[in-house]
């Protein structure tokens, strides 16, 4: 669409270096964790990642600092410096016991393609800046992507002392415990002026790539995610000497509001929708004491906002007629919400197209997980690149890509930048189509 054929050719994006710093970044994880990589958003853990991504690219002769929400950037200049930058990377955390490729897959093409664009002297009209976000993953405070939320100006320090972890730490204490100040954040904010462009390359986390033998997938959009917490109340009593009609049982009303959101997400009305009861608490925790108290996390996924809240919506109300019916009482809060994203078509045309140019067959498909993509997109038009995932498998120590895969994946992220480079050089392009869908 831009005339880029002649201009856009491949790289060289070396596997062996992408897995030499999967492998390092895997090397980073909580001793006696048990299997796979263990590296929480706000640990000393997390910070030596984005140490790692800093010595790296100050020795390419880049410039980079790391914000206040903990965000690592690295600036290559172009060589119109007035212009707004062009950026791409994705984050260095991890769930409990991950794989070794979330978030890191996109940090080491990032990586290589600050590397690739030293070694070839490119040229780009556009300051390139190269991030790892801070804190994706919602595992331990609930909250998914808040380095990016931040940037992007969706939360700020106000919010941070209100999400907490498992130990009862908050987001701010954790924030602090890491040298970083929370009541600055907002500082971190991305003003829309200072950037053109943003490209994440991400593991696909399905299975769409791998089953269709395609290298690369272009993401159209992005689900959104309301998690709610319920807490099921009822009375705790022996196991032996309460009869079955006498019984308050918060488990079995857990039990069947688990059942009742995997029936919600399987009927005709929400075709698309996806939710999980991950994780599930119940007090005093005792074999011979019927629970007194349950606590269930659930997740509703879906890319139509209307249908996600509905359905949030349904599966409280369903689970208020479950409890009365058992005589036990609930409270459902929401912990988080994010809204489905349709990332802008502009850009997404110009990515598909530099993929045809390299000769890299794609498709265009859209994410079930959530990205920081989601939360920049706000601020500055956004696509996103997906490389295969074995079988589809992610969040789990057996997650895992090719380091071939990765490379070709890499190449396109590296062509595309400098794609957009060209692209953006051009009169004002028009408005990305929007954040919400
Ligand atoms: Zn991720």
């Amino acid at each position: 669409m831009n005339g880029t054929a002649t201009a856009t050719r491949r790289l060289g994006a070396s596997p062996a270096r992408l897995q030499e710093r999967i492998d390092a970044f895997a090397a980073l994880s909580e001793p006696d964790s048990g299997p796979g990589v263990t590296r929480l958003a706000y640990t000393p853990l997390e910070r030596r990642a984005h140490a790692a991504f800093t010595r790296e690219m100050t020795a390419l002769g880049l410039t980079a600092w790391t914000d206040e929400a903990g965000n690592t950037i690295a600036e290559r200049a172009g060589t119109q410096p007035d212009l707004p930058a062009l950026g791409t990377g994705s984050h260095l955390d991890s769930v409990p016991n991950a794989g070794a490729y979330d978030g890191i897959a996109g940090v080491v093409a990032a990586m290589e393609t600050a590397r690739l664009y030293a070694e070839h002297g490119i040229e780009h009209a556009h300051p390139v800046r190269f991030v790892a976000f801070a804190a994706e993953e919602g595992a331990r405070f609930g909250q998914a992507c808040t380095g990016s939320r931040i940037a992007a100006g969706l939360t700020g320090p106000e919010d941070l002392d209100t999400k907490v972890d498992a130990d009862g730490i908050s987001l701010a204490d954790a924030m602090r415990a890491v040298g970083l100040e929370p009541r600055d954040v907002s500082r971190a904010r991305w003003a829309p002026g200072e950037w053109a462009a943003f490209l994440e390359l991400h593991i696909e986390q399905g299975s769409v790539l791998e089953s269709t033998a395609t290298p690369v997938g272009v993401v159209d959009r992005i689900s959104g995610s309301t998690r709610l917490r319920l807490d099921v109340t009822g009375r705790a009593s022996h196991t032996g000497g309460t009869p079955m009609h006498l019984r308050a049982d918060a488990m079995t009303a857990a039990a069947e509001i688990v059942l009742l959101a995997e029936a919600l997400a399987n009927d005709t009305r929400h075709r698309g929708t996806r939710i999980s009861v991950g994780k599930l608490e119940a007090l005093p925790g005792s074999l011979t004491t019927i629970a007194g108290q349950t606590r269930l996390y659930v997740d509703v996924r879906d890319v139509d906002s209307d249908r996600q809240r509905h359905t949030a919506a349904e599966l409280v109300e369903r689970a208020q007629d479950v409890c009365l019916r058992r005589k036990v009482a609930l409270a459902a809060t929401t912990l988080a919400d994010a809204s489905p994203v349709v990332l802008p078509r502009q850009l997404r045309d110009v990515i598909a197209a530099t993929c045809g140019d390299l000769g890299i067959d794609y498709r265009v498909l859209p994410s079930g997980a959530s990205h920081d993509s989601q939360m920049v997109n706000h601020v500055v038009p956004t696509a996103m690149l997906f490389v295969p995932s074995r079988d589809g498998i992610s969040h789990s120590p057996v997650e895992w890509t090719s380091a071939d895969e990765l490379a070709v994946g890499t190449e396109a992220l590296a062509a595309g930048l400098l794609a957009l480079d060209r692209q953006f050089r051009r009169p004002a392009p028009e408005a990305a189509d929007g954040g919400q869908a």
